[in-house]
């Protein structure tokens, strides 16, 4: 099967705020974090976001493919082209998939061990209150949500050179994984508040040959996927 590696760079234009672990203080979660203590965004999160946005590019173009969560039987889900790249229950996939790290902005380099280069990640805290659409009244006591500070202009950067790396059964599989990506709009919680408005850049490796993004190639995934029973989208 072809070795694919792809690099991952997201542009965050407004606050970011990424599901940590418990904090002290008044905010009960901190931003998530990685050992060093620069912020990350979680590959399981980057991961659930880019699957969510194949499945549309798959159901717009009639492509097979299944929402999160669907078993199949083990033989099948390696042709389910977003089981393929996502996983799913009882198949881990192909692909190996990392945090992103938050970086100083510029083109990603190779190394992404920071040393003692790490860029400062600080956070604030704002409150919320959960308001009822139907009453126009809150609906709940007040909330405490750890950020990222208020931008100034630059987007925020977080990226990895080899964000994914393993192997795909056709190059269509990546072909979808690079359209998802240009639909992503935001990253992390609290995005219909204006929070973690965010774009997505990727550039994938093909067995070491720059692949380039190609919509009419992920009609192979269509004849691929014919050979499965019932995981054609409606
Ligand atoms: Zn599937």
């Amino acid at each position: 099967m072809p070795r694919a590696e792809v690099a991952l760079t997201v542009e965050v234009y407004t606050a970011l705020s990424s599901s940590g672990w418990a904090a002290r203080g008044v905010a009960t979660r901190d931003l998530a974090r990685d050992g060093w203590g620069r912020l990350i965004l979680p590959a399981t999160h980057v991961k659930g976001r880019l699957r969510h946005a194949c499945l549309q590019v798959a159901r717009t173009l009639g492509l097979p493919g299944c929402g999160a969560g669907r078993a199949h039987a083990p033989a099948e889900a390696g042709e389910c082209p977003l089981c393929a790249l996502f996983g799913a229950p009882g198949y881990a996939g192909t692909l190996r998939w990392r945090d992103l790290p938050y970086r100083t902005p510029g083109p990603l380099g190779a190394e992404e061990s920071p040393g003692d280069h790490v860029p400062p990640s600080p956070a604030v805290v704002r409150g919320g209150l959960a308001l009822s659409r139907q009453r126009d009244i809150a609906a709940g006591s007040a909330y405490w949500r750890p950020t990222t500070p208020p931008l100034s202009g630059q987007p925020l950067q977080f990226g990895h050179p080899a964000a994914i790396t393993g192997t795909v059964a056709v190059a269509g599989q990546l072909q979808l994984l690079l359209a998802g990506c240009r639909l992503v709009t935001g990253l992390g919680q609290g995005r219909s508040r204006g929070l973690g408005w965010a774009t997505v850049q990727a550039t994938a490796l093909l067995d070491g040959v720059p692949l380039q993004a190609d919509p009419h190639a992920l009609a192979v995934l269509r004849l691929n996927g014919s050979t499965m029973s019932g995981e054609v989208a409606p």
